[in-house]
């Protein structure tokens, strides 16, 4: 954690203590490091430099309109998957020519305002879409310019809930059926075929099912060319892993490798959406311990932050990174293996099992690598109000989110008269 370290036994985020962001802003907290965030994008913008790449940031990873306006400003595109996401990109300063569109259940209105927006490209997943959306085009009198995302059928050996390219799984056209329902497409006149496009999955650690997919993608490519379908560009998705534990972390220098190595007689240009990869390690929860529980067989830390806030580990038993803010351990620590857990009525609500620590009543702690899917992914579960988000840049920390008040809980509300 380079932009969160540890300074006389204090843990900072850039060039502030914790403490600090805790005493201003109150927990629990979602702060951001912006410099990670540029590093993380810069790093990818760097790699793939010599390549005629377009980085379309998966928004669904972290959608804060402070993170996506730092993407814009780099000349990142994006990959959204509502009307929601696209709202989002275009108030905070995205490019709508750099939009690509994903998702098995667009409706009509989300179509219909990304044609108005003018994205660069739907990725249409069946057949049926494809028909509503060349509909939905004439009657705006307006093309749209589509992909289509094949499904590989390969095996991304990530956890089932985010594994996407396998043929059960409901995203995507199987490879057989890519060539008839392109030619379907060629025959709708307010339609033009622009790309292709996969997305394998979520939270993959090795380049090979990458590789395998891509190879099977560019087969398709290449009997769609003899087929009279020239492709402007070939979109491989995101997926790309991060270390939460000892996970292997493949490098974004490996994964351009790969990508050199297959497409490089290619011309087309090439679309990626990481998502995860650029926003997983900018970001912590900070949270306080309300109390402490032991028992005979159990002991337990209840944090102020539970699964409403950050739900990756009840919904994916995710592990990720605990520590104390302040490292030192007084006379009033209890050192026990302790299961981490939130105040929600849920035995599902727990950050940790089993983590071994010097833990003090009172204390924060930072549940580390949370920029990806954990503001994004929360709830008013058990009527607690939404946490607010900082960013902090240097020696400064802005709010990028307030936090919810109670009246902001019920205020679409309403009784019976
Ligand atoms: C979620 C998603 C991504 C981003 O995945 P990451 O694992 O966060 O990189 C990219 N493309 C599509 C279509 C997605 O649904």
């Amino acid at each position: 954690m380079k932009y969160f370290e540890i300074r006389h036994g204090v843990m900072h985020i850039e060039d502030i203590p914790l403490p600090d962001i805790a005493q201003r802003f109150g927990t629990p907290c979602y702060v951001y490091s912006r410099a990670a965030l540029l590093a993380a994008a810069n790093e990818y913008l760097q790699v793939f430099a010599g390549q005629n790449a377009l980085i379309c940031y998966a928004v669904k990873a972290n959608s804060n309109l402070a993170v996506l306006n730092q993407f814009a400003k780099l000349g990142l595109g994006f990959d959204i998957v509502s009307g929601g996401e696209l709202a989002r990109v275009l108030v905070a300063g995205g490019d709508p020519t750099k939009i690509v569109f994903s998702g098995v259940g667009k409706t009509e209105a989300e179509i219909e305002a990304a044609l108005r927006a003018g994205i660069k490209c739907f990725n249409v997943e069946s057949a049926a879409e494809l028909e509503t959306l060349a509909a939905v085009a004439a009657r705006l009198e307006k093309v749209a310019p589509i992909s289509f995302r094949v499904n590989p059928d390969v095996d991304a050996k990530t956890h089932p809930y985010i594994s996407t390219g396998l043929k059960e799984n409901k995203f995507g056209i199987p490879l057989q059926d890519a060539r008839a329902i392109y030619q379907r497409a060629q025959r709708l006149s307010s339609l033009r075929i622009v790309g292709i496009d996969m997305h394998i999955g979520s939270q993959i650690t090795e380049i090979t099912p990458f590789r395998e997919a891509a190879q099977k993608l560019l087969q398709l490519v290449d009997a769609l060319y003899k087929d009279g379908i020239n492709l402007e560009h070939i979109d491989i998705g995101g997926g790309l892993g991060v270390r939460y534990r000892d996970e292997n972390e493949p490098s974004v220098a490996e994964f351009a490798a790969m990508c050199r190595e297959i497409f490089a007689a290619r011309r087309t240009q090439l679309l990626l959406e990481p998502g995860r990869r650029l926003v997983a390690y900018a970001g912590i929860l900070l949270t306080r311990l309300l109390y402490l529980k032991t028992g005979e067989t159990h002991d337990f830390a209840i944090t102020d932050a539970a699964m409403n806030d950050l739900m990756r580990p009840a919904l994916y038993q995710a592990w990720h990174p605990i520590e104390k803010v302040e490292t030192r351990v007084t006379d009033d620590t209890i050192t026990r293996a302790w299961n981490i857990v939130g105040p929600v009525c849920e035995s599902s609500d727990f950050f940790a099992h089993k983590r071994t620590m010097a833990l003090r009543q009172g204390e924060l702690l930072v549940i580390g690598a949370a920029g990806a899917y954990g503001m994004t992914m929360s709830s008013n579960y058990n009527s607690r109000p939404r946490i607010c988000e900082i960013m902090v840049d240097g020696k400064t920390a802005t709010i990028v989110r307030a936090r919810e008040n109670i009246d902001a809980l019920f205020a679409g509300e309403f009784v019976l008269s």
